[in-house]
């Protein structure tokens, strides 16, 4: 039988990549996301590289919002095998002391407290069923200090956190958590952040021993790879896909 999976910020970037990898081992899929436009077209794509596939909009830092994808999820498909915890967002790249507090709210409410939320009603489903395999998403920023992303950094450091404790408490539940820590990757999200503070792309760059930013493609493959059965053994690591970036701190 087919696996399901469900992805959040599916409707863009690493999220889409990671969905249209996870297609071709013929996973069908739960796209949320809060942006309707880009988690239809991404049903459209699944769909046409043959796979079932469903849109549920939805904002990641509202916990009704993320029940009620888990919810749905489990009416369509009847369970959840496979979660990539991965809606994010930037900020807007100023230091912290220069930063609102309804924008560190913002970032916070997203990337931690939306993550969290999916794995409370995920892991849920998963531990009644008899397991599951999560990927909750870090970055280069969770695993070394950064300028600029003061909050962002904290949100990313937390699911080192998150991933390294829900093992703790679920393995023995069947339960494989581990968590990606990407460097800069060419996503939308990437492509904006660098438009409005081009000195930090040639910089990023310049500060990878590859000399070049990852590919959205990149990341899925690595996700799969931690999704899927070839990866039994591995709970609670963070794998980092950075072109050496973090390695060379
Ligand atoms: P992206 O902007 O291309 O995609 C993010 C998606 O999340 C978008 O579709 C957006 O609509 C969705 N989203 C934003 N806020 C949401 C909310 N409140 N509820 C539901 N969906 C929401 O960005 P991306 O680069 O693909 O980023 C995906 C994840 O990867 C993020 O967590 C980001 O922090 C992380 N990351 C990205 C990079 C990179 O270089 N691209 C590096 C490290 C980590």
């Amino acid at each position: 039988m087919s696996k399901v999976a469900v992805i959040t910020g599916a409707g863009s970037g690493l999220g889409r990549s990671t969905a249209l990898r996870l297609a071709e081992d013929n996973v069908n899929i739960s796209v949320v996301d809060i942006d309707e436009e880009g988690g239809n077209e991404t049903v459209k794509q699944l769909k046409e590289a043959g796979v079932d596939a469903i849109f549920i909009k939805a904002d990641v830092s509202k916990p009704d919002e993320v029940k009620n994808y888990v919810d749905e999820t489990v009416n369509h498909f009847g369970t959840i095998d496979y979660f990539f915890n991965n809606a994010g967002i930037s900020g807007s790249g100023g230091y912290f002391l220069d930063t609102e507090v309804s924008e560190i709210e913002k970032i916070v409410g997203i990337n931690l407290m939306g993550a969290l939320y999916g794995v409370r009603y995920v892991a849920e489903v998963m531990v009644k069923n008899g397991g599951g395999a999560i990927v909750n998403t870090s970055s280069s920023a969770g695993v070394i200090g950064q300028d600029s992303v003061v909050t962002y950094s904290a949100t990313k450091h937390a699911m080192v956190g998150l991933t390294k404790s829900l093992v703790a408490e679920y393995a023995k539940d069947g339960l494989r958590v581990n968590a990606i820590a990407p460097g800069p990757t060419e996503t939308p999200m990437v492509k904006e952040f660098f438009e409005n503070n081009p000195n930090m792309k040639e910089s990023a760059e310049n500060g990878i021993p590859q000399k070049r930013l990852g590919t959205p493609e990149e990341v899925a493959e690595t996700v799969a790879f931690l999704l899927t059965s070839k990866a039994q053994y591995i709970n609670g690591d963070v794998i980092r896909i950075d072109g050496g970036f973090t390695s060379t701190k």
